[in-house]
């Protein structure tokens, strides 16, 4: 699944191949890769044709490309995009291929031939594909709400205004707008285990779930700790190390540990070293050698060292 360093490393590679440019043309090969478009692919094309992309933002795990009309004039309305659990936003090439803007794509891998399900044709050429085996993923338009806390709505935004079927995702911790004394005293605030509120979309964006075992691992905090146990330097330690971790994958090209995990293959140890206790179980803890743990978490298993990360 891509996580969030993924999707922004996909961001970063769409600005240059995207902005300023003027969609031509929607090729719809797959309806159900627009079922949340209210009004369907009419409403998707009247929302999108002529107009000119302006912007790539990202917040949490959504995309959305800002909209300008030919005058230049926002249009009130973003297109949005998410990638589920397999998609991919990709550039074709003057061939035909298409290549991902960002890293080579892992996980569950999505052929661009039998799983292209739209495009959008830009007028210099530019296709940008959206690849997706499974269909979690999918793109609509969204009309434009001005962010609650009024800050830039998210990476790469011009201003406060986001699409309304983001707004009620909280930002995520490489916004350089997250307020981490703010995240902590909501975490502090609530009475479930940490772990479940760092995977609440409401709470903090964009941490999945090794991102999650990592954090608590290094803030030596077992996953259900109830939030309105923690201190606020607690709180603090666990959101400064699921940056951390992300940050590092982000550098990596943000490739996800998650894909690379599940992908056992050639290069999955490489990353694997650089995990200090996500698929670690009865591997002893790189901090005391006490044999780490894996214990059923909602549908996950979260990973805990049971002599550094004690029930409190
Ligand atoms: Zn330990």
């Amino acid at each position: 699944m891509p996580e969030l360093p993924e999707v922004e490393v996909v961001r970063r590679g769409l600005v240059p191949r995207t902005v300023g440019r003027t969609v031509e043309r929607i090729e719809l090969l797959d309806p159900r890769i627009i079922r949340r478009q209210s009004g369907g692919i009419d409403r998707l094309r009247a929302g999108l044709q002529g107009t000119t992309l302006t912007a790539v933002v990202r917040r949490g795990k959504f995309l959305w490309w800002r909209l300008a009309d030919p005058d230049g004039v926002d249009t009130g309305e973003a297109l949005m995009g998410h990638l589920g659990m397999s998609g991919q936003l990709r550039i074709a090439t003057a061939d035909g291929r298409s290549v991902d803007p960002g890293a080579p794509s892992e996980g569950p891998a999505s052929d661009p031939l039998r799983h292209r399900r739209l495009s959008l044709h830009l007028e210099d050429g530019t296709r940008v594909d959206l690849i997706d085996q499974r269909l979690f993923g999918g793109l609509w338009t969204s009309p434009l709400v001005e962010a609650a806390d009024g800050k830039l709505a998210g990476m790469g935004s011009p201003d406060a205004l986001m699409p309304e079927g983001a707004s009620h995702i909280a930002r995520d911790l490489l916004d350089p707008a997250a307020d981490l004394p703010a995240i902590a005293r909501t975490l502090r605030a609530r009475r479930s285990g940490v772990k479940a509120l760092l995977l609440n979309q409401e709470v903090v964006s964009g941490i999945g779930n090794i991102y999650a075992d990592e954090a608590l691992w290094a803030a030596r905090t077992r996953f259900d700790t109830p939030g309105d146990a923690l201190s606020q330097r607690r709180a603090l330690a666990i959101l400064r190390a699921a940056r951390a971790v992300m940050e590092r994958a982000l550098e990596v090209g943000g490739t996800s540990f998650d894909a690379l995990y599940v992908n056992v293959d050639g290069r999955s140890g490489y990353f694997a070293r650089d995990l200090n206790v996500y698929g670690r179980s009865g591997l002893p803890c790189k901090r005391c050698g006490t044999p780490i743990v894996r214990k059923k978490f909602t549908i996950r298993s979260s990973h805990f060292c049971p002599s550094c990360q004690r029930k409190r």
